[in-house]
């Protein structure tokens, strides 16, 4: 490894704050692929998944081969409606919460992706005011990534990155279902 690449990934550099969004595909994935990157340096990664029980390809791959990488789930194999979400919907969200502010103020963890709590603030699952407080005290060097559709903008306004994907088109459209290794 370079020295400029070394002096850049030291552990003393501050952590980002960063945002993936939009209606396009790729922000999940996205994330997953920061962890990637990030665990090829040696760092730990935390994933808290938020509205999601599925048997993800994460999940299994980060059981496997990814001992660096931990992906914890609070959600259900099944749809969250966005208004009156069922009572077990907003305990899991609300666990998630607390697990994300265990995780991020421990300091064990270089990376933690809060994936889809966008949504989990938009369904009024947990507050904006506490991931609000969560971002704010998080550790110096502890890099953040929140996705999933509608970040609200209280959250963009302090991010140190925000990309927002677009949908140009969708397999879907087309008929084309869900498929393990693309969506789940
Ligand atoms: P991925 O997890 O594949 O990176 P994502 O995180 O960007 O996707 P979400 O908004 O979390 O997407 O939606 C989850 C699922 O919805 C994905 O499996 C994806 O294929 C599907 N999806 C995402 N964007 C669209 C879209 N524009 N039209 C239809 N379905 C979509
Ligand atoms: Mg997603």
């Amino acid at each position: 490894m370079s020295d400029h690449i070394e002096k850049r990934t030291k552990k003393q550099d501050r952590g980002l704050v960063m945002v993936l969004t939009g209606n396009g595909k790729g922000k999940t994935t996205s994330a997953l692929g920061q962890a990637l990157r990030a665990l090829g340096h040696g760092f730990k990664v935390y994933m808290v998944q938020f509205m999601k029980g599925r048997k993800y390809g994460e999940v299994l791959a980060a059981e496997k081969h990814l001992p660096g990488l931990t992906v914890e789930q609070f959600g259900l194999d099944s749809f969250v409606m966005r208004v009156n979400p069922a009572p077990v919907d907003i305990e899991l969200a609300q666990k998630g919460l607390e697990r994300a502010q265990e995780i991020v103020v421990s300091n064990a963890y270089d990376m933690v992706i809060l994936d889809e709590i966008n949504v989990a603030i938009d369904f009024k699952l947990i507050s904006l005011a506490s991931v609000l407080e969560l971002i704010k005290n998080k550790p110096m060097e502890l890099t953040l990534i929140l996705t999933g559709r509608y970040a609200p903008p209280e959250i963009v306004e302090i991010a140190d990155m925000v990309s927002e994907i677009k949908e140009i088109k969708h397999h879907y459209a087309s008929g084309i279902k869900d498929r393990a290794g693309i969506e789940f």
